[in-house]
């Protein structure tokens, strides 16, 4: 590990979504449920898990915000990079979770300066998502979901004093530095299993296809990352589905990273519940080293960059001021031969004024 790198683990948290109505309807059993007063979640009769944070099916969207996501918006202003991402099986409410049901999927980049804007920018790619009704799930989203937000602040050095900051402005036009942080918000596509969505067309089984490998990628990276024993150096390779390698950083790298397990209670989907806890679990060993997006020895940097600019400036007035007095003297040689000459001039035009003067009587 590099020095200064702190090893932190992804965070995980999992959230069981409330029985649908139509769930209610055809009176399906509850399977998964939270112990009260801890971070506990119990599956089946006795399979307990426990997680950093779970929400049970009466949890709203401000207490997700203000456990999980609220923490790493602290930490993108201090220039760590962040990530939460939701996995889950179709219909289990990652969509819901992450987005609210308003996701965009806009990989292009946009500027923005308000919140305002990022939230039109939301709306208007919500559009641009493709979703299909399969049988598990009404909107089943048929492609991920990345929010990219590339933040950036102009950090005052903490390190140096007012009196290097006034001399940072006047002589190198700084007395900041800028910190640019990224985070993603990554909402996954639908991962039924082909079998079971049987009703599923040929176009929605060859998105499923892709979708699952990249699901199936992902599950076996979380799976080998949290796993003590194995070598972690190759984990990541350039055949993976895309979604593998954007996770890259966020999985083992230098970021922030919460991942969001969605979770169905109903006890048909049993065997998908318990897999998804299982891979949460899993990623509780994933550990990241987060590191801030500038470089700390940056202060040091400057005002080593500001002290040569001031010897040099300080060189240069001497040699300035040697070259003036250099020059000063040669005028004032120059001079004071010019004065020599002058008085020589002087005496000789008197003399010859004298002999004009004796001569002129003369020849008059
Ligand atoms: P996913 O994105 O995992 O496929 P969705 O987010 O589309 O799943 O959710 C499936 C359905 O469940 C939607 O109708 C959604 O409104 C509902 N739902 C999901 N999570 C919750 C929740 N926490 N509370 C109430 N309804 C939820
Ligand atoms: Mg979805």
């Amino acid at each position: 590990m590099e020095s200064g790198m702190v090893e932190i683990p992804v965070k995980v948290a999992v959230r069981i979504r409330p029985l649908l109505s139509k769930e209610v309807l055809h009176n399906h059993q509850v399977c998964v449920r939270l112990v009260p007063n801890t971070q506990q979640i119990i599956i089946g009769k006795d399979r307990v898990f426990t997680f950093d944070f779970v929400f049970g099916k009466n949890s709203t969207q401000e207490e997700v915000y203000t456990v999980c996501i609220k923490p790493l918006l602290v930490s993108l202003t201090e220039g760590y990079n962040a990530t939460v991402f939701a996995y889950g099986q179709t219909g289990s409410g990652k969509t819901y979770t992450i987005g609210g049901g308003h996701i965009v999927l806009v990989l292009r980049k946009f500027r923005v300066e308000c919140a305002d804007e990022v939230i039109s920018l939301l709306e208007s790619g919500n559009a641009a998502r493709h979703t299909s009704t399969t049988q598990m799930n009404e909107h089943s989203s048929r492609s991920h979901a990345i929010f990219y937000h590339q933040y950036f602040v102009r950090k005052q050095s903490c390190r140096v004093s007012e009196k290097i900051l006034m001399l940072h402005r006047i002589h190198l036009g700084k007395s900041v530095q800028t910190i640019a942080s990224k985070f993603h918000f990554v909402d996954l596509a639908g991962s039924e299993r082909v079998t079971k969505d049987w009703k599923i067309l040929a176009k929605r089984f060859k998105e499923s296809v892709q979708i699952n490998s990249g699901l199936l990628a992902l599950g076996n990276v979380i799976s080998a990352l949290g796993d003590p024993k194995k070598e972690k150096v190759y984990i990541f390779h350039t055949g993976m589905p895309k979604i593998t390698r954007i996770l890259k950083d966020s999985l083992g790298g230098k970021c922030r990273t919460v991942m969001i397990t969605c979770i169905k209670p109903s006890s048909s989907d049993f065997d998908e519940s318990l897999n998804s806890l299982k891979y949460a679990n899993r990623a509780k060993n994933i550990r990241n080293k987060p590191v801030v997006n500038y470089n700390p020895n940056q202060d040091r940097i400057d005002e080593m960059e500001l002290e040569i600019k001031l010897l040099r400036e300080a060189l240069h007035n001497q040699q300035v001021g040697v070259s003036v007095s250099h020059d000063l003297n040669q005028e004032r040689a120059r001079i004071s031969s010019l004065e020599e000459q002058l008085t020589r001039l002087q005496v000789q035009c008197v003399s010859y004024r004298n002999c004009v003067d004796e001569a002129f009587p003369i020849s008059g």
